[in-house]
C-alpha cells in the first residue's frame, strides 16, 4: 500500500535564476503545445509514438532545453491528451507549470535545498521547510512540479512522495464530509454545518449585486467590489470555523469528493453538479480542512463522487428516485434519512473501502497565504454558534 502526497515548498532564488527559470518555462510549454497538437492532430496519446514523431524535430529547435525536461514535457502531454480523450487541444501557457522528474530535480529535504535543469544548466534554490511537512523526511521523492507566480515573482515547487508501509488505517477513523449549498457541509457522524446568516448574507449580496450590475456606473462598479469583497471575506470566515471544527473531529482521515475529476466533470451533467464546481468556497473549505487536518497530522482523501447522492448507504441500492430534494427514501430497503447525510455516509464508506490505493494532496496554499486569510478574517465578529447545529 503506497500514500502519495503533495508538498509545496516555496524556491528562494536570485533575478538572475528566476530569469533562466522563466525563459525554461517559457520553452517548455512551447514545446508541451507542439507536442500536444501533434498528438491531437494525429489522434495518438502513446508515448513511443510521439516521442518517434516529435522528438528530432524539437531537439533541433531547442537545443537548449535538456533532453529529461522533454521527455516530462512529452509524459505531461500525453496524458493531458487521454485527460481530455481527444475531445478538445490542451493548451499550455506561457508560465503554466512544468513537471520535473527524478533526473532533472535533486532535493535534498534535509539540506533543504533544490537544483533544478534549466536553459543554463542547473539552477540551485532553498527552501524553508514549515515544521509539520518534518514528518516526510524520510518518504521516497516522486515527481516535482515547478509554478510560478507571476504577480509575486515567485517559483514554488510542488514535490509529490511517496510512502511505503505505512501505518494500516482503521476503517472507523474515516469521517465522510459531503459539501453543499444550504447545509455546507454535513459529516457521517451526523452533524449538519448549515448557516442562516450565511444564507442571509448571500441573498443580500446577490440582490445587491444585481441592483449594482444594472446600474452600470462608475460608483456603482466601486461599490461592487467592496460588496463582493466583503462577501468573500464572511464565506472565509465560515469555513474558517467550519474547517477547524471539522479537523478537531476523533478521525484520522476525512474523505470528501473530489470535485476537480476530469472524468467526472465529462460524465456528471446533474445541475447541482454545475453549481458546485461553479462555487469557489467549496474549493476554500476544502483547501483550509487540508490545512487544519495537515497540521494536526490528520489526512483529507478525495473520493469519486458518482452516485454519492443516489445511492442508499443502508443497503447500496443506486436509483436516481431515491433523492427527492432534502430527503433520501430508499426504494428497495424503505430507508429514509436526510439526503445530505447519506451522501456523507457513502462518502465514508467509498473512502473506507478505496483506503488501498489512497491519494492525499497537500492544500494549494502556503502556509502565508493561509495565515493571510486568516487575518482577514478579524474582521468578522459573527457569532460562531449559529454556524453548526446538529
Ligand atoms: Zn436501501
Amino acid at each position: 500500500m503506497n500514500v502519495d502526497r503533495t508538498i509545496k515548498f516555496k524556491l528562494e532564488l536570485s533575478e538572475q535564476d528566476k530569469e533562466t527559470l522563466r525563459q525554461t518555462m517559457t520553452l517548455s510549454n512551447q514545446v508541451f503545445n507542439k507536442i500536444a497538437k501533434y498528438g491531437f492532430e494525429n489522434h495518438t496519446c502513446s508515448k513511443v509514438s510521439i516521442h518517434h514523431a516529435t522528438y528530432y524535430d524539437i531537439r533541433g529547435k531547442y537545443p537548449e532545453l535538456p533532453c529529461s525536461i522533454l521527455q516530462g514535457i512529452r509524459d505531461v502531454a500525453c496524458e493531458a491528451l487521454k485527460g481530455v480523450e481527444f475531445k478538445k487541444l490542451p493548451k499550455s501557457k506561457q508560465y503554466s507549470a512544468i513537471r520535473y522528474n527524478k533526473r532533472v530535480c535533486n532535493i535534498n529535504l534535509s539540506k533543504k535545498v533544490v537544483t533544478l535543469a534549466s536553459t543554463k544548466g542547473r539552477v540551485k534554490a532553498a527552501f524553508p521547510i514549515p515544521e509539520y511537512y518534518r514528518q516526510y523526511l524520510d518518504w521516497e521523492l516522486r515527481t516535482s512540479t515547478l509554478s510560478y507566480n507571476k504577480q509575486q515573482n515567485t517559483f514554488y515547487l510542488h514535490v509529490t512522495i511517496r510512502n511505503q508501509s505505512p501505518e494500516p488505517v482503521d476503517g472507523n477513523k474515516i469521517l465522510g464530509i459531503d459539501r453543499g449549498i444550504i447545509n455546507i457541509a454535513v459529516t457521517s457522524n451526523n452533524k449538519f454545518f448549515n448557516s442562516k446568516p450565511i444564507k442571509n448574507v448571500r441573498a443580500k449580496y446577490t440582490y445587491l449585486r444585481a441592483k449594482l450590475q444594472g446600474k452600470g456606473t462608475r460608483s456603482a462598479k466601486k461599490l461592487l467590489r467592496k460588496v463582493s469583497g466583503k462577501e468573500e471575506r464572511f464565506v472565509t470566515w465560515v469555513n474558517h470555523n467550519i474547517s477547524k471544527e471539522i479537523a478537531a473531529m476523533p478521525f484520522d482521515v476525512f474523505a470528501i469528493e473530489d470535485l476537480n475529476s476530469i472524468r467526472v466533470q465529462s460524465r456528471v451533467r446533474g445541475m447541482e453538479f454545475t453549481r458546485k464546481l461553479n462555487n469557489w468556497s467549496f474549493y476554500q473549505l476544502e483547501q483550509f480542512l487540508r490545512y487544519k487536518a495537515e497540521a494536526a497530522g490528520k489526512s483529507v482523501i478525495t473520493i469519486d463522487p458518482r452516485y454519492t447522492s443516489q445511492k442508499c448507504s443502508n443497503c447500496g441500492h443506486i436509483y436516481k428516485g431515491n433523492r427527492k430534494g432534502n430527503s433520501f427514501h430508499c426504494v428497495k430497503c424503505g430507508f429514509q434519512i436526510h439526503a445530505d447525510l447519506n451522501a456523507a455516509r457513502n462518502i465514508a464508506d467509498i473512502g473506507k473501502s478505496g483506503i488501498g490505493r489512497l491519494t492525499v494532496n497537500q492544500p494549494y496554499m502556503t502556509c502565508d497565504e493561509v495565515e493571510a486569510r486568516m487575518e482577514i478574517e478579524t474582521e468578522h465578529s459573527y457569532n460562531a454558534s449559529h454556524l453548526s447545529a446538529e
